[in-house]
């Protein structure tokens, strides 16, 4: 059977032979390995069509899957954080951030816009992970600050979608202090009856969890997304005692009383715009 056997060890094939399906044409789920068309999985609200794995996804793609025909008016898009503290880890701040700026395209961790969704006027405030993990720093609690004055002056709801690790360690004290002032400003939200949505996505965690991802009139979160204050590992250290299975998972944390119900992805702005028409 020598018909089969290989004469010629190492086939050597050039680069311009290969062929290959254009870059982004194809989507592969993480989790179940499913291979699917990249237009299918947007179409699916950027989904698993067969395991419901839910990608994490950026402010753009929230947008498009929000507002009615992906139309919407940015506000204080071109903010950009400073540097107060003169920081510098391996790089300096400033460098970091010109750097992040340049590989995302984005002007930091998180993104306001208002629009209509499902008719009902809007204001969506929306984490970016991919910038410096979602942190939060000045930039990010004052555009959060200025998205609920825009909602508050023209009596519109408002939806923060969170996606962080926390607060940013390179502005220290100025970063905590968004939480304060973030909660200040929810706080007359709730004074002026407007209604105040809080979308936990994979991950939120820290000083976000700590303040405005858990002030909502309702906090709602993605499936399987993790949400906490401190990592696992720091909590089985500090008690001493091993977590419960599922620790920390969206599911967990509504069976612990800490949230009004978690939503499919698909099912967002259907959900989203029924629970806001019940509260006008
Ligand atoms: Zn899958």
């Amino acid at each position: 059977m020598s018909w089969f056997t290989r004469k010629e060890r190492g086939i050597q094939t050039p680069t311009e032979m290969k062929r290959e399906a254009p870059d982004g044409l194809w989507y592969q789920c993480p989790s179940c390995k499913h291979v699917m068309h990249t237009r299918e999985h947007k179409l699916n609200a950027y989904t698993c069509v067969k395991c419901n794995y839910h990608e994490k996804i950026g402010s753009e793609a929230y947008f498009s899957v929000l507002f009615d025909e992906a139309e919407y008016t940015e506000l204080d898009a071109d903010m950009i954080s400073g540097d107060p503290l003169e920081f510098e880890d391996t790089k300096k701040y400033p460098d970091r951030i010109r750097d992040t700026v340049k590989k995302t395209g984005l002007k930091d961790a998180v993104r306001t816009a208002y629009g209509k969704m499902d008719d009902i006027d809007i204001v969506v405030s929306c984490m970016d992970f991919n910038f410096i993990g979602g942190s939060m720093g000045s930039v990010v609690g004052e555009k959060i600050a200025r998205g609920i004055d825009h909602a508050l002056q023209n009596r519109k709801p408002f939806l923060m979608i969170s996606r962080s690790g926390g607060a940013r360690m390179m502005e220290a004290g100025y970063s905590l202090m968004q939480m304060a002032k973030t909660s200040a400003k929810l706080a007359l939200l709730s004074e002026a009856k407007l209604p105040y949505i809080s979308l936990l996505t994979d991950p939120t965690t820290g000083g976000v969890t700590a303040s405005y991802a858990m002030l909502g009139d309702f906090n709602i979160a993605e499936p399987g997304a993790l949400i906490g204050f401190a990592g696992p590992r720091v909590i089985r250290e500090t008690i001493g005692k091993d977590l419960p299975k599922g620790f920390q998972s969206a599911e967990f944390v509504l069976e612990h009383g800490f949230l009004d119900f978690i939503v499919d992805r698909k099912d967002l702005k259907d959900k989203l715009a029924s629970l806001l028409r019940m509260l006008q």
